[in-house]
């Protein structure tokens, strides 16, 4: 034990990582992100080599579960197969999806839970546009809910999250960093992959229910809005995001946009990233980072490209619906629409999901918990 700990009878301050002990490539400039889940430890994410740290005392690395999607930690350096959580290791009980009533009810806690947790806005152009575009991709995301809408947090740091019934919020931080429709169809259709096959249902279900394991009375009420905050800020795994990306482009060709305005845009995403941009802190722990995004894209934009020589931007129908101007001017306040019917679609059967820690009756207070509320 060091003089100081001894003294003051905690922990001394370790000297802060400068290098990432993996590539020992220098480590990011961002600011780190705080994940309620993993204890409020901050994370950042090295941009060279892809791994996520935490900071500050005992530094370890941090890894989303293969097996139930959650955040833990770890003090070794884990190839991808290794990436499974204690519990998921020492359990073998796995159990189908869960039921739509579950999901539903897991939707209104999260939707009330955002209501007093972020604040929303609306321009009824800017509205109309977004839900349009967003209509014009979902059926192109297979499985992706075909009633959800768009929403906007009035944010300034760059954040998406999709809800199990396609709602999709999106921070003006977010609409700001865009440059024309091609790159919105490709954000759209991303977040509407994560809504599609239960993915979102399953990752706010795992996360809230670990909230009320957890936190007990600590919380204050929040564990709900813990949960939609920790999956906008560690996502839903590197795999995942790469496939979300792969079924946006796809979604994209199909639909006779301009694959190119993705590398355009996480090119820009990677420059104010490396300049430290402290609006972009969270989207750098939550996905996989801009070139690695990039790269996996690159050989499907180049044999996808021969067809798409009359491909569309629409960059000025985008700069007057979402562009800068539109953002900036005075948008509305407006409640999050918590009451709203929420239509979840028919999970994807036969998926196999590691489950080892929700008990039935912690899953059928919450059914009725909600019916109460519906009831009175
Ligand atoms: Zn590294
Ligand atoms: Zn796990
Ligand atoms: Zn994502």
């Amino acid at each position: 034990m060091e003089a100081s700990e001894a003294l003051s009878g905690r922990p001394a301050a370790t000297p802060e990582e400068t290098d990432c002990p993996r590539c020992q490539g220098p480590l990011s400039v961002l600011p780190a992100t705080s994940i309620h889940s993993l204890g409020f430890k901050l994370v950042r994410r090295c941009l060279r080599c892809g791994s996520r740290r935490t900071i500050g005392h005992a530094p370890c690395w941090v890894y989303t579960c293969t097996g139930c999607g959650l955040p833990f930690t770890g003090n070794e350096l884990l190839d991808r197969e290794a990436q499974r959580c204690d519990e998921c290791r020492s359990s073998e009980e796995f159990i189908a999806d869960p039921v739509p009533a579950l999901v539903q009810a897991t939707e209104v806690e999260i939707r009330s839970a955002l209501r007093d947790l972020w604040r929303f806005v609306r321009g009824p152009g800017l509205d109309t546009y977004l839900n349009q575009i967003l209509r014009e991709v979902a059926p192109h995301i297979p499985g992706a809910p075909r009633h959800g809408n768009v929403v906007v947090c009035d944010e300034w740091t760059v954040r998406s999250l999709a809800l199990p019934s396609g709602t999709i919020v999106v921070s003006l931080g977010l609409l700001a960093t865009l440059n024309d429709e091609a790159e919105l169809v490709f954000v759209l259709g991303h977040e509407l992959a994560h809504a599609a096959g239960g993915d979102a249902a399953v990752r706010l279900l795992r996360l809230g229910f670990h909230g009320i394991v957890r936190d007990t009375e600590a919380a204050g009420g929040l564990t709900w809005a813990w949960a939609a905050e920790d999956l906008t800020r560690i996502g839903y795994g590197r795999e995942r995001e790469l496939a979300a990306d792969d079924l946006a482009l796809r979604a994209m060709c199909a639909m006779h946009y301009d694959v190119t305005s993705v590398e355009r845009l996480l090119n820009r995403i990677e420059q104010r990233m490396e300049q430290g941009d402290p609006a972009l802190a969270e989207l750098a722990v939550s996905h996989p980072t801009p070139r690695e995004r990039a790269r996996r894209l690159d050989l499907s934009v180049r044999w996808r490209r021969r067809d798409l020589a009359e491909a569309r931007v629409n960059r000025e129908v985008f700069r007057r619906a979402s562009g800068h101007d539109v953002l900036k001017a005075e948008l509305d306040p407006v409640d999050f629409p918590v009451e709203a019917a929420v239509e979840i679609p028919e999970l994807s059967r036969g998926r196999e999901i590691s489950w080892p820690w929700i008990g039935i009756g912690a899953a059928a207070a919450l059914v009725a918990s909600v019916a109460a509320l519906w009831l009175f």
